[in-house]
């Protein structure tokens, strides 16, 4: 499933797309069908269709990392020769190394309905701005008037 959205990802119009295949374990999981083998691949080319269809976005959002790194890494870097900002949303504590350098934005965490989403100061998760190889926490982005403002 895609979706424009502009509260995932604070200042940024996201085209975000459901990735399946998750390896997240939430104990409390909002999307189990995410955790099987569903969907169209995305490719390259299908990622050049979908922005050229949402004209405006200015950030890529993969919702989920599926279980192939090198797949993702490969889109990931797609997504920027486009002159898109990329993001992803995982479910891990903590995604590997070359993820830091692919992405602009990264969200960790598994979801615990006891802590509550993003949007809540007792949220565990946590979204982080990569600029330079440097991580940012910017979680509380979300906690304030809004996100974006
Ligand atoms: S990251 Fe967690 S909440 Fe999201 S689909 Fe995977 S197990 Fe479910």
């Amino acid at each position: 499933m895609t979706s424009v959205v502009l509260e995932e990802i604070p200042d940024r119009v996201s085209l975000a797309v459901d990735i399946s295949n998750c390896r997240g374990n939430c104990v409390g999981c909002h999307s189990p069908f995410l955790k099987q083998d569903i969907g169209e691949p995305l490719t390259e080319a299908l990622i050049d269709q979908l922005v050229e269809e949402n004209f405006g976005v200015n950030c890529f959002l993969f919702l989920g990392e599926g279980r192939d790194p090198g797949t993702l890494l490969r889109l990931a870097a797609h997504v920027r020769s486009l002159g898109l900002e990329v993001a992803l949303y995982s479910g891990r504590e903590a995604v590997d190394a070359p993820y830091w350098d692919a992405f602009d934005y990264i969200k960790l965490g598994p979801y615990r309905p006891e802590c509550g989403p993003l949007n809540q100061p007792t949220t565990n998760q946590r979204l982080y701005r990569v600029r330079s190889g440097v991580r940012e926490d910017i979680t509380a982005r979300f906690w304030h008037r809004g996100v974006g403002q």
